[in-house]
């Protein structure tokens, strides 16, 4: 039936991969039929430059009502004031923030990527960095954000941004407090809430809306929903640093962050992908949602706990979220290896670098997991004790392929009693 035979038989063996493995990226997870019907839809076909009401294109009525479902239901969700749901993925909705806010040079003070912070808050390969002035803070030994670190950085530097919010960061974070300092010196506070947003959407973790001027997220990670972006600010506000489109007068952050998406950085939204986004939110205003994010942390706790007990060095000694860091230089193996050997083993896994790392970024000495995908495939405390002693057999065992190799077979069995979400 499927002409196209090279493309469909490659979606059928990653198919058969996802099922199979045990998936512990920390970023990832299994959305719900609904959502892929959505993202498969004939909503691709439409071109809706603009927003609803206001298109460039006729035929936009019903998508209209779409993208209308999808920011109302989002702002429930997050109990937010204005809602963008076109950002393409992640780093476009950080792009088109900071487009809004700021001039190219203007300094922004982010989180340190070898710390746990991402690529667009002012690496130097990445655009934020490229074309602003990026200043940096980080962990202090114990693997824990030390906040009178960050206000003496920002009292000394002054940087038009503070950005918080990270991708491998185990602890929650005091908003209200970096709001204070941002404060002092007339700062904006952006909130990257990428990794932990359904959990944050789950009331389990700190509310960033009360505190940040403006919160960004995907949508793809905890929240469960298609790969994209969304823009959020909790209350609307004129943008005190109006100088990008400049009209005599100040204008309103939620005027400025829809200009700077379209068409200030992006073209027509992907309509499809906001259908099932719509999709995720109402999944995720349902109490099974909470129980679902609930478990996400539990498990998490419960592996770390595993690691800990089997002498594994986890950076800052705990995790309140959906993931840890485990640092694998007590184990004399360095990420990259651990890696490979747990994907021969067929459990997914990403090399990560560890505060103060001695390795470089290809290389690392420690592994990020997260707890996201296996909880949405049913796995409980118990079914992650197991998971952990996989990971423990196979980390052992970095020489004795064979043993590995039978490793693999255990795992692909167990993981089969796992059937894949289904709403
Ligand atoms: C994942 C992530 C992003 C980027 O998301 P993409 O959709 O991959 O562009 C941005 N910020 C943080 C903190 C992230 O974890």
């Amino acid at each position: 039936m499927n002409l196209d035979k090279e493309i469909f038989n490659l979606i059928e063996k990653e198919n058969t991969r996802q099922i199979n493995g045990v998936e512990l990226i920390a970023s990832e997870n299994f959305v719900s039929e609904q959502v892929k019907q959505a993202v498969g839809s004939c909503l691709t076909n439409k071109y809706a430059e603009g927003y609803p009401g206001k298109r460039y294109y006729g035929g936009c009525e019903i998508v209209d009502e779409v993208e209308t479902l999808a920011i109302d239901r989002a702002k429930k969700l997050f109990g937010v004031e204005y809602v963008n749901v076109q950002p393409h993925s992640g780093s476009q909705a950080n792009a088109a923030v900071m487009l809004a806010c700021l001039n190219a040079g203007d300094k922004i003070l982010g989180f340190d990527l070898s710390h746990g912070g991402h690529l667009t808050h002012g690496s130097p390969v990445n655009f934020s960095g490229i074309l602003y002035n990026a200043i940096f803070y980080g962990l202090n030994k114990e693997g824990n954000l030390d906040y009178d670190n960050i206000e003496n950085i920002a009292l000394k530097e002054k940087p038009k941004m503070i950005i918080c919010g990270a991708s491998a960061y185990t602890k929650d974070w005091d908003y209200e407090r970096l709001r204070n300092i941002a404060d002092k010196i007339g700062a904006l506070l952006l909130a990257d809430i990428s990794h932990p947003s359904g959990l944050i959407a789950s009331k389990l973790l700190n509310d960033p809306a009360k505190f940040c001027h403006i919160i960004t997220t995907t949508t793809h990670k905890t929240l469960r929903g298609p790969r994209g972006g969304m823009i959020m600010v909790g209350k609307d506000f004129e943008n005190p640093f109006n100088q990008k489109f400049k009209s005599g007068k100040l204008k309103s952050m939620s005027t400025l962050l829809n200009s700077a998406v379209f068409p200030g950085s992006q073209g027509g939204p992907l309509e499809h992908v906001i259908a099932a986004k719509a999709v995720a939110f109402k999944e995720a205003l349902d109490s099974r949602f909470v129980d679902y994010s609930k478990q996400v942390i539990a498990n998490a706790k419960t592996m770390v706990s595993e690691f800990i007990k089997l002498d594994y060095n986890v950076v800052s000694g705990e995790t309140m979220n959906h993931c840890m860091l485990i640092d694998l230089r007590s184990k004399n193996i360095n990420g990259k290896t651990a890696e490979d050997i747990l994907q021969a083993g067929d459990i997914t896994v990403n090399k990560n670098m560890v505060p103060f790392d001695t390795e470089s970024p290809f290389i690392t000495s420690g592994i990020r997991i997260g707890t996201p995908a296996i909880t949405t495939r049913g796995l409980n405390e118990n079914n992650c004790k197991k998971i952990v002693q996989f990971i423990d057999e196979i980390l052992t065992n970095v020489n004795n392929l064979d043993r590995v190799n039978e490793v693999k077979f255990d795992v692909n069995n167990y993981m089969r009693k796992f059937p894949m979400f289904k709403v």
